[in-house]
C-alpha cells in the first residue's frame, strides 16, 4: 500500500527538469504524491522505470494536445502502454492561437484516448482544456462514462458554468500557484467543489522568481487556495490529501 502523502503535485512534468531522478527524489524526500504527466507515449517507459521505486510518483502516459499533430501516428503504441498504467496525462485539447489550426487532430486523437481509457477502465486522466473546456466536457460526456474513472482538469481556464458543469460530470480540479494571478481565475476557484480539490505544479512551465517552480513545490498554492477558500493552509493541505486519498481509491 502506498503511504499518505504531506502533500499533492497531481500535474508535473518531471521528465522536463535537467535531472528526472533528481525531480522524482524531490517528491520522495518531501512525501508529495506526484502525478508525473508525460508528452509523448514514447517518453513513458523511462519515467515509470526511474520511477519504480517511489512510493509517491505516479506515471501518466501522454500525447500532449501540442504535439498531436506531429505525434498521432503514436495512437497504436499509446493504447498498447496505456495498459501499463491507471494514469493517463497529458491529455486534452487547446484552442488558443498557437494551436487552433491542429484542434481538428487533437480531437481525433483525443476521442480514441477517451475511447480507449473508457475500454480498459478504472482510469484517472489529467486533461488540457484552454479555450476548449465545453468541448471537451462534450467528449467525456459522450466517450468515458462517470464509471470508467474520473478527470482532473489541470489548470482550469473555463467560466464558472462550465466549472458547475463539469463538477456535475464527477471532474476534479488541480489548482497552480499561477492560476491565482488571473481575477477570473481566482472567481472561479471560489466557487469549486471543496472536495474537489488538487494541486500541481505544472512545472517546470509555472515560475517562480524568473526560475521553474521545484517538484512538488505547493505550498504557494496551497496558501493561495486556503486564502481564497476561508481555510488556514494546513487545513487546506488536509483537505487536498483527503480529496487525493478519496480520488485514487475510488474504483
Ligand atoms: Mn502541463
Amino acid at each position: 500500500m502506498t503511504p499518505i502523502p504531506r502533500q499533492v503535485d497531481f500535474h508535473c512534468h518531471l521528465d522536463l527538469y535537467p535531472d528526472l531522478e533528481e525531480a522524482i527524489s524531490a517528491c520522495e524526500d518531501t512525501q508529495t504524491a506526484t502525478l508525473a504527466v508525460t508528452t509523448t507515449p514514447k517518453a513513458f517507459r523511462r519515467n515509470l522505470q526511474l520511477s519504480s521505486k517511489s512510493k509517491f510518483v505516479r506515471v501518466g502516459i501522454g500525447l500532449h494536445p501540442h504535439l498531436a499533430e506531429e505525434r498521432w501516428t503514436e495512437l497504436p503504441l499509446f493504447e498498447v502502454l496505456l495498459r501499463e498504467t491507471r494514469y493517463v496525462g497529458e491529455i486534452g485539447l487547446d484552442a488558443g492561437p498557437h494551436f487552433y489550426r491542429s484542434l481538428d487532430r487533437q480531437t481525433q486523437v483525443f476521442r480514441r484516448i477517451l475511447s480507449a481509457c473508457a475500454e480498459q477502465g478504472n482510469k484517472i486522466l489529467s486533461v488540457h482544456s484552454v479555450r476548449t473546456v465545453s468541448k471537451i466536457l462534450d467528449c467525456v460526456e459522450e466517450l468515458f462514462p462517470m464509471d470508467a474513472g474520473k478527470v482532473v482538469l489541470h489548470w482550469f481556464s473555463g467560466s464558472a458554468a462550465e466549472a458547475a458543469r463539469a463538477s456535475s460530470l464527477g471532474c476534479y480540479f488541480s489548482i497552480n500557484q499561477a492560476m491565482f494571478r488571473s481575477e477570473r481565475g481566482l472567481a472561479v476557484i471560489k466557487t469549486l467543489p471543496i472536495d474537489r480539490l488538487l494541486t500541481e505544479t505544472d512545472g517546470p512551465f509555472v515560475e517562480v522568481d524568473s526560475n521553474p517552480i521545484r517538484p512538488g513545490d505547493v505550498a504557494e498554492a496551497i496558501r493561495l487556495l486556503a486564502l481564497a477558500r476561508g481555510y488556514d493552509a494546513d487545513s487546506m493541505r488536509k483537505q487536498v490529501v483527503i480529496n487525493f486519498v478519496a480520488l485514487v481509491a475510488q474504483r
